[in-house]
């Protein structure tokens, strides 16, 4: 091959870290060529491993492919998405979710920017790609370069370590601001969940009602649409949204038990996008059947308060 497709990637991730790395937000012709090339980049190095594995695998449908057809580049390819599927189920490489989605993520932007041009703030952009270059440096240290001949390897080396140095910088700032914002949102931990669209935790609930990201600077209209974004994001497309009423502000914008905050980013819990407020546990109250904290009496706070309401609520069902 004149142009193997190992230095052909490393070459789109050197353009990468060159249209993104340096001082401020890149412009928007900078991020469209980052996602075009980011995108081009893992498609050529994902590919290349899947190739090592057996050549019909890069096949859009491995039942069909044929040699003669692969030789002359005469067939339509896989997916991104699938060839991360069969590089985990077929060839056995640990590809972690987090790097799976990242990768699904630069996937979409890719298709939009086609379509409507980039619609993602800078900043959203700029810390999806640092993920998604972070995962393919080690993909190709662990899985690529081990096969590569020494000469195959020096050819490459100069650009290899270009590219570590432009990640390292991303990575940096990326952290810098990082930090800057944990101080910023230390006291709202409970009420700050991932951003749908930056992946930073760094979107507080319950101080507006049009819910701004303080990383990315992406904003939702209505708290409701922020957790249809939150909910997609976390969870996928086919994902429906769990809303209930929440017992602290009474508005319909409780996600039950499908929000992780910052302050206990493992356990899931039900948050307020609209007020704000988390709990750790929620049942429905006996009296009401509203969702409330788990008491001894069963009942929520508006049925203790006034014992006859629940009889007048029944009364007044059809
Ligand atoms: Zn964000
Ligand atoms: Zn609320
Ligand atoms: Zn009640």
């Amino acid at each position: 091959m004149e142009f193997p497709p190992v230095e052909n990637g490393v070459d789109y991730l050197l353009s990468v870290v060159d249209h993104l790395a340096g001082d401020g937000p890149p412009s928007p012709r900078d991020l469209k060529y980052a996602v075009l090339h980011l995108q081009a980049a893992a498609e050529v190095l994902l590919k290349a491993r899947l190739q090592r594995e057996h050549w019909s695998l890069v096949f859009k449908d491995p039942g069909t492919a044929t040699r003669s057809r692969f030789d002359s580049a005469d067939f339509e390819s896989c997916t991104t998405d699938a060839a991360v599927d069969r590089l985990k189920h077929i060839a056995g490489i640990p590809i972690d979710d987090k790097a799976g989605k990242a990768l699904k993520v630069l996937a979409k932007s890719r298709n939009a920017l086609q379509h409507y041009g980039l619609t993602a703030p800078a900043r959203a952009v700029e810390a999806r790609a640092a993920e998604v270059l972070d995962f393919l440096l080690t993909f190709l240290h662990d899985h690529l370069l081990p096969h590569l001949t020494e000469q195959e390897n020096q050819r490459i080396n100069a650009d290899l370590n270009d590219v570590r140095e432009g990640v390292q910088e991303i990575q940096s700032f990326i952290a810098q601001r990082g930090k800057h914002l944990r101080g910023e949102l230390h006291d709202l931990g409970y009420q700050t969940v991932e951003c749908p669209s930056c992946g930073e935790w760094a979107l507080p609930l319950g101080d507006t009602q049009t819910p701004n990201c303080r990383f990315c600077h992406e904003s939702w209209a209505s708290p409701t649409i922020a957790a249809a974004y939150y909910v997609r994001a976390q969870y996928g497309d086919q994902e429906t949204l769990l809303a209930g009423q929440c017992p602290q502000c009474a508005e319909p914008a409780l996600l039950l038990d499908k929000a992780r905050v910052a302050a206990e980013p493992t356990q899931p819990r039900s948050l307020c996008f609209h007020c704000g407020s988390s709990f750790d546990r929620l049942v429905e109250c006996t009296g009401c059947a509203a969702l409330t904290m788990p008491r001894q009496s069963g009942l929520c706070e508006d049925c203790l308060q006034d014992p006859i309401r629940p009889f007048e609520l029944k009364g007044r069902r059809p």
